[in-house]
This record gives C-alpha cells, structure tokens and sequence, in this order.
C-alpha cells in the first residue's frame, strides 16, 4: 500500500490506460498477459484508489482487492485462454476475436435469475426499460448514466451490459416512466437506484433521478435506496469530490422529505474500510440522517476469511453502518472460478457471525437471489439420520413463501439452489409445485398481471 500522496480527482484505468501505471511494472508478464486477454471477455476498470490504497502489491496475483477488480487465466477455460491469446496477441484477427468473445460470453449465462423474462414490467406489452419488479414491494431503477462503476468487479453479474451486450442492458433516461408506473402501484414501497453504479453520476444529475420521488403523489414510497459500491472504491465521491458537499445536502433534503434514505454499500473486504478517508465517508452519510448498509457476496479467493467478514461488519458498527446481506456469488460469468460450496458459504458465515456483537448480527446470509427468490441457507441438520440443509426464503416473488423453512438434501458440492434436492424422497420443493402459474401470477408486471396503457399511466404521471 502507498503512502504517496494521491490526486483527489478521479483517475481510472482501463486495458489501454494500465500500462501506463507505475504499478504496470511490478506486475509479471504472465499477469500482465492476462489482463490483455481476459479482458476481451470480462470488462476491466480499475483506478488509482483502489491501486495506490488497496491493493497491496507485495501480495499480488493472492491479494484480495487485486483479484476483485484485475482479470485472472483462471477466469476462461484453460482452452479458451489459449485461443483468445493466439488470436488477441498473435494473430491480430479482430473477426474471429469478436466470434470466440461472443461464444464465451454466451457460455458464461450472461442473464441469470429469470433478469429479462421475468422481472421488466410491460406496459400495453411493451417492456418498460430500466425498471425491474420482481418483489411486490421494491421496484428497482437503472438510471442509464448510472450503469458503469468506479471500478468493475471480476465476478459482476452485471458485467454483460459493461461490456455492451446491447439487449441485456438496463437504463432509463428519465424518470417520467418510473413515477407513472410508481403511480398506478401503490402496493411500492421502495424504490432501489441501482446500476452499475449511481454515485458515478455527479449530484445534479442524481438530483433529477431521486427528487421526482419525492412529491406527495408518491406518499407510498417510504424507502428511497442507492445501492453503491462507491463507499469502498471511491469514498471521496462522500467526502472530497467537488460536489461532495451537494451530494451530502441530496442526503439530507431525501431525509427531510421524510423518507427513509438507505445507501446499500456494497463491501467486499475489511481492507475497504481501513483507509481514513473510507471511515470518514461512512461518518458522513449517516450524519445526514441517511442509513448505510453494508452487504456484499461471498467469493472465493477474495473474502473466504471469516476474520475479514467479522472485522468488515464490527468496524461498519462502529462508525454507525449496519451489516446487512452476505450473499451467495450469482451463477454467471466466471462463476466457476469464483463459486464456493454453499456448505462452506454457510460455515464462513456461521464462523464469522460467532465471532461479532449482537450489534453485527442484523446481517443475513449466506443468501442466494435466485429465481423464486432471496434463499438463506439456514444450517446443516440431521433429520431421521438424513442429513439437510435447512433453507427459507426472505424475499420472494410469492410473498407467501417467505419464512416457510424447507429442507434439500446435503450435497457438499452445490453451489446454487438448483443444485439442490428436496428432502424425505419428495420429487419438488413445495415453491416447484405452483410451477407453472406461479411465476406468471406472481412477477408483478407479468403479462398475466394487471395492464396499464402507457398513455394513461403517463397522463397520470403529469396530473
Ligand atoms: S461495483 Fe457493483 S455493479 Fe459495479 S462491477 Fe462491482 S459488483 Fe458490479
């Protein structure tokens, strides 16, 4: 880590811009090799933050920040790494690139948990773009100057719009759409501006996403969430970006509005947290009045440790941020590299949780956002001389199935929930049994559910 003085002003680096980095050089030329190739198929942006603060090169490839934001062999299939470098370093064939990307990109289940099918609501058939509803109660916004990051995470499962997978991305130009369909559901609570990231907006611009939410047709939304991952990539955009102060000020008129400002930090590891300036930004967004969570997956060779959990959450308590999600990683891009056994996930978690404060234990997890819902792994049991894991669900598309325990057979390699096998010989989780209706029923927005014309939606937008 360096203890040079470093620029405030945001400075990133992408597959062209690395090698101009001073740390460019301290990096083999196998690791180096890998950043060129990789990052054809999974997108790379990094910045100086993360690389000056984060990042401890004496540690490199093993350090945990430098596997989460720099592309790694090991991410493709050993015959593929060999073809794409073939092509991208000898070769030259821009062609036959572009072909074997897309074929590897395609491999690595670009849209999982039903994301497309399932979740836009349609308006007269037509999907609306840049929102999601997959839960009853929380619409989710992908404002589209909101959809890149300060840096980009290997394991993203949002990785396919970075990398300009046209129809799979989210975004929204404005907020007219959003306020109309919040209008005709009243049964919304939340509303979750998501990305990408929406910090990388500047105030103003994020200003006109959330101030709409905020007039009294919208009484109904009490919860207003900015899921982030600023917090550790780029705290300066809390505490020394030339709009730092602004942002603060959008904090506070949200809160004085009286909603319920929720800043979903997304953390990966304790060293996020260690740096003044990272602690001084969580100080000064809960002292608008504002909530900041912190969630984050679970991912091998990054935060396996339970130590680093544990000091990531006590020290979020400490400052006044409340530990929230561990989350399974999603079964997308290079998921293979990244998955972790769900029995594992759930002993880190239990050994982590053992070792904080009641204070810290208002996390939840290891928990997999799957497509009927969150599902929290409970615990391993032994029932009849079978032996289990112990499963709910916290959200779902069906509120009914939320908090019904249910168990799967123990299976030590199951990485996702639908690896699993129900318990005591049945053929289909009892969420499996209304397949069929269920998810046409349930996905609010659905064809099958209730259909707003966009004309009358908007001419009530504009009442
Ligand atoms: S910051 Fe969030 S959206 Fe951006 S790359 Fe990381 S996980 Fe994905």
């Amino acid at each position: 880590m360096s203890t040079e003085p470093m620029s405030a002003k945001f400075k990133p680096y992408t597959r062209q811009s690395i090698v101009n980095a001073r740390q460019w050089q301290w990096m083999r030329p196998q690791l180096q090799e890998a950043v060129q190739v990789v990052s054809h198929v999974l997108p790379f942006r990094t910045n100086e933050y993360v690389m000056d603060q984060l990042i401890d090169w004496n540690n490199i490839p093993d350090d945990p920040i430098y596997r989460l934001v720099f592309p790694h062999r090991d991410m493709l299939h050993a015959a593929e790494y060999e073809q794409l470098r073939e092509l991208v370093l000898h070769k030259k064939d821009a062609a036959a690139t572009a072909r074997l990307v897309h074929a590897i990109r395609m491999r690595m289940n670009p849209h999982p948990a039903g994301q497309m099918t399932h979740n836009v609501p349609r308006v007269n058939d037509a999907p609306l773009r840049g929102l999601q509803h997959k839960y009853k109660e929380t619409v989710l916004f992908f404002p589209s100057a909101g959809q890149t990051c300060h840096a980009y995470c290997t394991f993203c499962f949002r990785w396919p719009q970075f990398v300009g997978m046209d129809d799979m991305k989210f975004d929204a130009r404005e907020t007219g759409e959003l306020v109309a369909y919040l209008k005709t559901h009243t049964g919304v609570t939340d509303v979750l501006i998501t990305g990408g990231d929406p910090l990388i907006m500047n105030t103003r611009s994020l200003a006109e996403f959330i101030e709409p939410l905020l007039a009294p047709e919208l009484a109904h939304i009490q919860n207003i969430r900015i899921g982030t991952k600023s917090v550790a990539y780029w705290p300066q955009r809390f505490v020394s970006d030339k709009d730092a102060d602004d942002l603060m000020r959008l904090f506070e008129r949200v809160v004085a509005a009286g909603k319920n400002l929720a800043i979903m930090g997304h953390y990966s590891h304790a060293v996020e947290l260690r740096s003044a300036i990272a602690r001084q930004a969580v100080k000064r967004i809960v002292s608008t009045g504002a909530t900041l969570r912190m969630q984050g997956p679970l991912i091998r060779h990054i935060n396996e440790d339970p130590r680093s959990w544990a000091e990531l959450w006590s020290t979020g308590v400490r400052l006044g941020a409340i530990p929230y999600y561990m989350f399974v990683e999603r079964d997308t891009g290079p998921s293979e590299y990244f998955a972790l056994p769900l029995a594992r996930a759930h002993e880190i978690f239990q050994a982590a949780y053992q070792m904080v404060s009641g204070l810290s234990r208002t996390v939840r997890g290891p928990s997999m956002s799957a497509f009927p819902g969150k599902v929290v792994i409970d615990g391993v049991v032994t029932i009849n001389g079978e032996k289990l894991f112990a499963l709910q669900f916290l959200q779902a598309r069906n509120p009914d199935w939320v908090r019904k325990p249910f168990f799967a057979k123990y299976d030590a390699s199951a990485t996702w929930l639908d690896h699993l096998k129900p318990a005591f010989g049945k053929d289909k989780f009892f969420f499996e049994s209304e397949a069929g209706h269920d998810d046409a029923a349930h996905a609010p927005g659905a064809p099958s559910a209730r259909v707003i014309p966009i004309s009358a939606a908007l001419r009530a937008g504009s009442a």
